[in-house]
């Protein structure tokens, strides 16, 4: 299908409990979105992509969760207070960084609400490197709230006010930074194609239009619905940060090699993303239409019967039966095609009737069953079967669990595939080895 436009992805994400714009109540606010249940679940499970990729996944890779608020010395030595500004229209320059105080009386002291989270990196680089002596290269991560008091929000999750920050700071030697800088650049890609991004774009930022602190970098551009658009970055950042915070802090940052070499400060490539951007592209290339086609519901017979269809895949487990395509076909659907990893909701069961409660009590076994191994996992016996579907293909569930009359017989559940409509029964006992 063609791209969605922002409005299918605003109005999907709001109908279908994923993100509401903040203090709704009371008209919003400009910048700041809120999100729902669903909107959580498939935000943990990215951030969760990221801790695993990039993280845990690492041997020389630490993880940092510093605070918001930091001395406010930290915002002069990093450039912020006299550089970070956006021009306003009559040529002005405008600081995006939040000024907040803190204290009381005399004690009252003015600080900001930090617009990254890597100064909290570099000023907890001597600690690290004091407690753990990791050989370079290597890499503190983290997780966290930014703020930008840009002057036009917009955009729904592209451009906001308040927003989430997954920043790595790798430190390397400099002779090493293109090496490092190559390694980062594919690893970011590799992490896009698990979350289904699979045409992210590199520019080549030029010199002028690049950061205050930056030697090369490389933005990473989605074709969002409102046009290509930097997704991520990635940053050779040089001794910038570390070398401006040792001169105004007095502390020595330098690192020490363990084979007595010259002490030197370390380099910094920075791989840098935006949690709530991601989300964005997540929804828009998972956001898909179509029509199921016309098939009759009962394409196959029994245990040996099965008449797969040319687009069907063959049985992943023993005993499991193609049944068919579902009923309600030649009407245009709305679904995402998430991967299953980021998928808020991994499988949903339903009782095929809610006022027969030998079905009721068999569904809430199966629900109960996967709920325990699975977690994410919806239970939903609203409307028929039909809509329920519906319902599930527009928040991205993979597998949906019919449990009917036959179950009560064979113990046999039909399993439905969110992308190909198509559905098998499959033993109880096997269904999650289907999911996978
Ligand atoms: P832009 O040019 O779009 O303002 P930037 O180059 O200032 O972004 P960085 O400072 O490199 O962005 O921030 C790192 C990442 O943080 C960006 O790639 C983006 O994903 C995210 N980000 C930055 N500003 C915002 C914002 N206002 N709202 C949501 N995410 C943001």
């Amino acid at each position: 299908m063609s791209k969605p436009t922002l409005e299918d992805i605003v109005s999907l994400a709001k109908r279908r409990g994923f993100i509401f714009p903040s203090s709704e109540i009371y008209g919003g606010v400009a910048g700041v979105y809120d999100y729902g249940p669903l909107g959580v679940a498939l935000k943990h499970n990215i951030e969760n992509l990221w801790w695993s990729s990039f993280v845990t996944a690492w041997e020389d890779m630490y993880a940092m969760d510093a605070a918001i608020l930091m001395n406010p010395k930290v915002w002069k030595a990093s450039g912020h207070v006299d550089t970070f500004t956006d021009p306003l229209e009559d040529g002005s320059k405008f600081n995006t960084m939040f000024k907040t105080s803190a204290g009381v009386g005399k004690e009252v002291s003015t600080t900001y609400l930090r617009p990254e989270t890597a100064q909290g990196i570099f000023v907890n680089f001597k600690n690290v490197v004091d407690v753990f002596s990791p050989d370079l290269p290597f890499g503190i991560a983290q997780i966290g709230k930014g703020f930008r008091n840009e002057i036009s929000p917009r955009d729904f999750l592209f451009r906001l006010r308040e927003f989430d920050m997954m920043e790595i700071e790798y430190f390397i030697h400099p002779d090493k930074w293109e090496e490092a800088f190559e390694q980062w650049r594919a690893g970011m890609q590799t992490f896009f194609k698990k979350l289904g991004l699979h045409n992210v774009g590199e520019l080549d930022v030029p010199e002028k239009e690049r950061a205050h602190y930056s030697k090369k970098t490389i933005d990473f551009e989605f074709d969002f619905p409102f046009g290509k658009k930097e997704l991520a970055g990635l940053a050779y950042r040089t001794d910038f940060d570390l070398k401006a915070h040792q001169k105004a802090s007095g502390k020595s940052l330098e690192y020490r090699p363990k084979d007595n070499s010259k002490p030197f400060i370390p380099h910094v490539i920075e791989p840098s993303f935006g949690l709530d951007r991601l989300v964005l592209a997540v929804l828009t290339a998972a956001y898909s239409e179509d029509v199921p086609p016309q098939t009759s519901s009962e394409v196959s017979g029994g245990e040996q019967g099965g008449l797969p269809t040319k687009t069907s895949r063959p049985p992943k487990i023993s005993g499991e039966t193609l049944v068919g395509k579902e009923v309600s076909v030649g009407e245009k659907r709305t679904y995402l095609k998430l991967p299953a990893d980021v998928a808020p909701i991994k499988v949903a069961v339903f009782p095929l009737l809610k006022n027969k409660p030998e079905l009721v009590k068999k569904a809430r076994e199966v629900y109960k069953m996967l709920k325990d191994e699975l977690g994410e996992v919806m239970w939903d016996d609203n409307g028929n079967i039909g809509k329920r579907y519906r319902r599930q293909d527009e928040i991205g569930t993979p597998y949906c669990v019919t449990i009917d009359f036959q179950t009560l017989e064979d113990n046999t559940v039909t399993l439905r595939n969110r992308d190909t409509t198509e559905q098998r029964r499959t033993k109880t006992s096997r269904i999650t080895d289907a999911l996978l």
